[in-house]
């Protein structure tokens, strides 16, 4: 079976059990500060699981973009190195939300593997939960019964709670797992040790293919245990060591997901994989990284400094640099590999397709990039060996390369021992650790458990339609960090306040009590779909009712900002072109950012158009249009613009003025006319294809305008004249005509300077002798110099002079006379320049020092007739 077809025969599957089959949520996540990557099939149902929101179906299925390179799980280190852990994978799986439980979740999952795929029963073990005393748990007998009704007892192995108990994170659901493994051996080494040995003991032919997850308790933040009202089912299924299974490989990197890439590198880099094995891993690590960097950069997460963006940079960077050390390219061609790529898994997710141009861009740009850190790199640990007084070279050096100039630590490691020397790993680590342990303490979050006040369902948002409301605080809890102190998180049974989401920061306001006391709300946002409202102290009666008012200000300035933000993406698409697509935003109250996708520079006269067209769907006073609640495809079909790398779902909102519709949760204005108007104040680049535009509207233009007008009024009174512009264009005439005057001074001044002096030339054993103080600047001296020496022959010349402070000494030597009588200027000058507190050098004809003594001056002139007679 082909990898496509596998991955649709598990969907037929489940469909068959009246499961939903739903698109992968993106790869990048960001409405959950826990959690920078979706690392589980499970990511993007945490808001059921928690209670938050209610699934429209409680039976799903899908494969889902995993990535595994951070945070609790991280297996980047271990990518290349076997040949079943990968950064990015695809996680498909099943899900029961409140439905089904154990009995069903285990016998559709044998009946999969075993009757649909086909898979010998002798090949699969599973596991289950052992107990734990200390959490005071139980084995999970239940699990044990439903499995004996379809594999033999000695099949069924137990797990601790490493392996066989799962958890959301500190806090929140868990409960116990039950993993299929399978054996994939020959029968030789089967009859040698038996597979039950060598569960979970990381055997790379003996692997867990399947988890299965029964949801049943939550954690509290005292870490105890408490039942869960409804229990849940979550399952995940590695697709490549699936499609490995099924097609009778001992390595993901034979299956055909990995194959096209592979023969591809092979192609580029002229090798042969399977024949060396540092090559080997070297090609599984590059086949392996350019799915995940595509993938990330078609979800709209491009490689940068900081946040997830760095770790896509991190995971780039080692693909190219195993390319560097052990392929031998020292040119960019990883980003050669995304055509296969998008060949082959554009079907699934046509991501890929669209923004191909982009992924290959971006990844040209950073191997190019990279490779001149590496450049530099080398240079830069050249001059550590050499400057090193030992064989063991500091673990301090090593980090400051790794941390300032992003030189691999590895690299740096192989290089040294190919010189005989050692890296002092120690002390590197060390340094490390520091590093983490600083950047922890500054993002470490203490949080609570919820309190909760009063029960309810979902929170409602009520903040399209009003700035204030009555609510009740459902639940609250403290949080505590270094760099925000101590908060409160609210949850109230509805709100309208706005969450952070979209691009657009989130509301502030303010809680009032009955009794006239006042909370401030600081801040929203929003975590697994709860909308949490951040205050830096609770109500004294956090019981009763409030009045939840929302600063108007601050939304209606923001509000202008997203509505304009959408004119501009059409105006951009307008002026530019179609190709113009959205690749990030940022709205403020006080400004837009906005990213997008487009090849060159936008010159000043497109973003005057740009500028322009904005302004005219401003002036035009567009109304707002609103659909909730409309189903995706209509809104599609109707002309939304729709993004990726945002995760929709089936109900959407559209916003439409004028022509510019698209999807979208964001506050808007009532109308196009209430922004006033739009001010572009930067464009610039951020990365390859990739341009960005910042603008202001509404108040902030305003005051633009009225700060650029107060200038001019500044203007006009230093310059003392009704026409600036007129009046600073005299000032530059008049400024060049003085400037021609004064060159010309100059050179008359010169020649003049020249005449006296030649006439001042002494005869020292036949040779024409000059040393004199003179006021001009080095090049001045120069220039003087040479022309006399034009002009004179067997010319001795010592010039000094004091120009800002300082001394400064030129000396001048015919060729002839230098060679004849054996003189050197640059010797001269170095040891004349002692009497200046200076140095300098030059060559045997001509040579100058600079100095900060002046006061030597005279003395250095009066010892240069020493060098002559
Ligand atoms: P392992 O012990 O092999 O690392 P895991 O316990 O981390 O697996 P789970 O978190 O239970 O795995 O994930 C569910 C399934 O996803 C696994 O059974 C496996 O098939 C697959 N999987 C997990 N990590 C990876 C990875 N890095 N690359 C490819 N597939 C993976
Ligand atoms: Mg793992």
């Amino acid at each position: 079976m082909k990898s496509k077809e596998i991955r649709s025969a598990f969907f037929e599957f489940f469909k068959s059990k009246q499961h939903i089959v739903v698109p992968s949520a993106p790869m990048v996540i960001k409405d959950d500060p826990t959690l920078m990557f979706t690392n589980a099939g499970m990511n993007q149902f945490k808001e059921f699981f928690l209670g938050n929101s209610e699934p429209k179906n409680t039976r799903v299925t899908d494969t889902q973009k995993c990535l595994r390179v951070s945070g609790k799980h991280n297996d980047l280190e271990e990518v290349g190195m076997d040949t079943y852990h990968h950064t990015m994978f695809e996680m498909v799986g099943n899900w029961s939300f409140g439905d089904y439980f154990k009995e069903e979740a285990i016998a559709w999952s044998w009946e999969l593997l075993t009757d649909v795929f086909k898979i010998d029963k002798d090949k699969l073990y599973v596991t289950i939960f052992e107990g734990d005393k200390s959490e005071g748990l139980d084995r999970d007998t239940e699990a044990y019964n439903f499995w004996k009704q379809h594999i033999a007892e000695d099949r069924i192995l137990n797990g601790n709670k490493n392996d066989n108990f799962w958890e959301m994170g500190e806090q929140g659901p868990c409960g116990p797992c039950s993993e299929i493994h399978v054996d994939i051996r020959s029968d030789e080494e089967k009859a040698k040790v038996s597979g039950a040995e060598l569960v979970n003991a990381d055997h790379p032919q003996v692997v867990e293919i399947w988890n299965l997850v029964f949801m049943q308790y939550n954690r509290k933040a005292n870490g105890s245990l408490e039942k869960l009202p409804a229990q849940h089912v979550d399952t995940g299924m590695g697709f490549e060591r699936l499609c490995m299974v099924l097609q009778e490989k001992q390595s993901n990197y034979d299956t055909d997901v990995f194959t096209p890439l592979i023969r591809e590198i092979e192609a580029i880099t002229n090798t042969k994989y399977g024949k060396d094995e540092e090559k080997d891993i070297a090609i599984r690590v590059i086949s392996d990284h350019v799915r995940a960097v595509a993938f990330s950069i078609a979800d709209g997460q491009l490689p940068s400094n900081t946040g997830a963006g760095y770790v896509i940079r991190r995971i780039l960077r080692r693909a190219i640099r195993y390319g560097f050390t052990f392929l031998d390219k020292k040119e960019p061609f990883i980003y050669k590999l995304t055509d296969t790529l998008v060949k082959q898994m554009g079907d699934t997710f046509p991501e890929l397709v669209s923004e191909k141009n982009l992924i290959i861009n971006v990844i040209r740009e950073e191997e190019q990039s990279f490779l001149r850190t590496l450049d530099q790199g080398l240079v830069l640990l050249e001059n550590v060996i050499s400057s090193a007084s030992s064989k063991t070279i500091s673990g301090k050096k090593a980090f400051e390369l790794y941390d300032t100039y992003g030189f691999p630590i590895d690299l740096t490691a192989l290089i040294l021992r190919e010189r005989g020397y050692n890296l002092n790993e120690k002390e590197f680590e060390s340094e490390l650790k520091k590093q983490k342990d600083r950047s922890r303490a500054a993002t470490k979050v203490e949080t609570g458990d919820w309190v909760v006040l009063h029960e309810d369902d979902v929170e409602e948002f009520v903040g399209y339609d009003t700035l204030e409301t009555q609510v009740k605080i459902t639940r609250y809890r403290k949080v505590e960090s270094k760099k925000e102190g101590e908060l409160y998180q609210l949850v109230f049974n509805l709100t309208p306040f706005y969450a952070e989401g979209g691009g657009q920061i989130g509301d502030k306001g303010y809680l009032e009590a009955s009794d006239g006391e006042v909370v401030y709300i600081i801040d929203t946002k929003k975590e697994n779909n709860l909308i949490i409202h951040f205050a830096k102290n609770l109500p004294r009666n956090p019981e009763s009712s409030f009045k939840a008012v929302v600063n108007t200000q601050h939304r209606s300035n923001t509000a202008s900002n997203h509505t304009a933000t959408h004119l501009l993406h059409q105006g951009l698409r307008n002026v530019l072109g179609d190709h113009v697509a959205q690749k990030g935003s940022l709205v403020h109250n006080k400004y837009l950012r906005f990213d997008f996708s487009h090849f060159s520079k936008v010159s000043d006269e497109e973003l005057k158009q740009v500028e322009d067209f904005v302004n005219a769907r401003i002036h035009e006073n567009l109304a707002l249009q609103e659909q909730r609640g409309i189903p995706y495809q209509q809104a599609i079909d109707e002309g939304a613009v729709a993004l990726f790398g945002e995760k929709y779902g089936d109900a959407v909102r559209t916003i439409r003025f004028g022509n510019s519709m698209e999807l979208c949760g964001g506050t808007h204005v009532p109308n196009t006319g209430n922004i006033w108007h739009f001010i572009i104040t930067s464009e610039s680049s951020v990365a390859s294809g990739i341009r960005r535009i910042e603008a202001i509207t509404g108040e902030f233009a305003k005051n633009y305008f009225i700060d650029r007008s107060n200038e001019y009024a500044e203007i006009k009174k230093t310059l003392n004249a009704q026409n600036p512009v007129k009046a600073v264009s005299n000032l530059q005439e008049e400024n060049a005509t003085l400037q021609k005057q004064i060159q010309e001074l100059l050179k008359d001044k010169a020649k003049n300077l020249k005449g006296e002096l030649k006439n001042e030339l002494e005869t020292v054993n036949g040779i024409n002798f000059l040393a004199k103080e003179v006021d001009l600047d080095a090049s001045g001296m120069k220039d003087l110099a040479f022309e006399m020496g034009g002009e004179i022959d067997n010319l001795f010349i010592l010039f000094g002079s004091k120009q800002n402070g300082k001394a400064l000494l030129t000396c001048y030597i015919s060729k002839e006379l230098a060679a004849d009588k054996d003189l050197n200027a640059g010797q001269i000058v170095r040891e004349l320049g002692k009497h200046i507190q200076g140095g300098g050098g030059g060559q045997p004809f001509f040579a100058t020092a600079g100095g900060k003594n002046p006061e030597g001056i005279n003395e250095a002139i009066s010892k240069a007739k020493g060098y002559i007679s």
